[in-house]
């Protein structure tokens, strides 16, 4: 599975474009203006690719600025956690809380939930519920390639914010790094929702929160 990343908007939130064997995922919608969401749309054209499934990883606003372009694009909705649904339903109340414009996404009618899987090309990906951060948060685990992308959850030396965002649980978030992101195994790479790709390894030996959710 290769996996081109895409850094936008003032949130620098980055949506991952994932193929193999020609077919596609995207996987958030950071895209806030159009030329990002060109740059998106440049690479499925430049690789020729068939975009099987939108997803997301959260509902949060810099995860969402794009999704009304791509679901014209492609011709489909965004599949999301059902907890996402009443956070796009107030897409613009998130925007002007941020102090940003949304085009308001439509509402996520394929819901994934723990156990599902989500296929293309020749890659399965199965999800994770791994709330905390936000209670739609899941992530995307390829296992025989070591990738998994997990949004907010676990950054190269930090962690999803539990703080002035509605619904979060700091204990719920660490519970999903420790029994759901570091039993994936040391070698697997994660592509957070924000800065570069690090490595289970990496953050279970020097992320400070980490650490200190092992020793509680
Ligand atoms: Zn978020
Ligand atoms: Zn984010």
């Amino acid at each position: 599975m290769q996996v081109e990343p895409f850094t936008c908007s003032s949130f620098m939130t980055n949506s991952y474009l994932c193929h193999d064997q020609g077919e596609a995922v995207l996987v958030d919608a950071s895209c806030e203006t159009e030329a990002e969401c060109e740059q998106v749309m440049q690479v499925i054209e430049e690789h020729d690719l068939d975009v099987r499934h939108l997803l997301l990883t959260h509902a949060h606003i810099d995860h969402i600025f794009g999704c009304t372009f791509f679901e014209e694009e492609v011709g489909q909705r965004f599949q999301a956690h059902e907890a996402a649904v009443p956070f796009i339903e107030r897409a613009e109340e998130q925007a002007t809380a941020f102090g940003v414009e949304v085009e308001p996404p439509s509402v996520p009618t394929t819901h994934l939930a723990e156990g599902d899987t989500v296929s293309f090309g020749d890659v399965t990906l199965d999800v994770l519920h791994t709330p905390g951060h936000s209670p739609d948060s899941i992530s995307f685990v390829h296992r025989p390639s070591r990738q998994a992308l997990t949004g907010d959850v676990l950054f190269q030396n930090s962690i999803g914010r539990t703080q002035g965002l509605p619904e979060t649980s700091r204990p719920q978030l660490l519970h999903s790094v420790t029994e759901k992101l570091l039993p994936l195994g040391d070698d697997v790479t994660i592509y957070p929702g924000h800065g570069p790709s690090t490595t289970i390894g990496q953050e279970r030996t020097q992320n400070p929160f980490v650490q200190e959710a092992l020793r509680a």
